[in-house]
């Protein structure tokens, strides 16, 4: 069964933002908001993964989610957007770049984004930050306001970084968007895997970006 954690018991800042676990391969899914909910990556969506559930003890309907944003294109991260528009009828932000590898599951809900485009869904707005690397059409999410950032799969604590050997995958890429994403200011980092970084998360960023700048094949 789906872990919930809720990221408001550890900082007030975060409150109404939660985080669901998947089981197996699956990306982690966060739940931004309550009422006019964005929910940013979904899961891979099986029956082990089925989403509503977690979401319904969360006090989250159908009607309550006004977007989906979607860090990039990889089945665990997006398996379960299709669970949750059986039930609801959100925008689903990717970028356009991933976009074309399941536009023809979303038809007229998708809303293909790029580098600099705000997502004003949820809580607070989000500013896409194009991060290629672990995918052509990798994104992160970032509010300034709350000195925060939705990392996807392109950085994860401890100085870790996604992998850029899959299909559309760059080592050259992942390391320009890791040096961008060091010059923000983060205090929190939500990764698409394991444990979110509730404090100094540019450390994390920097370290992973001087990991993979040095590193020698
Ligand atoms: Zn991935």
């Amino acid at each position: 069964m789906p872990r919930i954690v809720d990221l408001g018991d550890s900082s007030e800042r975060l409150r109404d933002v939660s985080l669901i676990i998947g089981e197996g391969l699956c990306s982690n899914i966060y739940v931004l908001g309550r009422r006019g909910a964005l929910i940013v990556d979904t899961g891979v969506g099986n029956s082990l993964n089925p989403v509503w559930p977690q979401l319904h003890r969360l006090g989250v309907r159908g009607e309550d989610i006004v977007g989906v944003a979607l860090t990039h294109a990889h089945h665990d991260h997006v398996g379960g957007v299709l669970r949750i528009l059986e039930r609801a009828t959100p925008r689903v932000y990717i970028h356009r770049l991933d976009a074309t590898y399941i536009a023809s599951s979303l038809g007229p809900l998708l809303y293909k984004v790029d580098d600099g485009d705000i997502i004003e869904a949820g809580p607070w707005p989000l500013r896409v930050i194009w991060t290629p690397g672990h995918t052509r059409g990798s994104i992160c999410l970032y509010s300034e306001e709350m000195r925060l950032l939705l990392s996807g799969d392109t950085v994860f604590p401890g100085g870790h970084y996604g992998r850029y050997d899959g299909e559309t995958g760059s080592r050259e890429d992942i390391v320009n968007s890791l040096r961008r994403l060091a010059s923000l200011d983060v205090e929190v980092m939500l990764p698409g895997h394991g444990t979110p970084v509730l404090e100094e998360g540019w450390r994390h960023i920097r370290q992973a970006y001087l990991k993979a700048s040095n590193y020698s094949p």
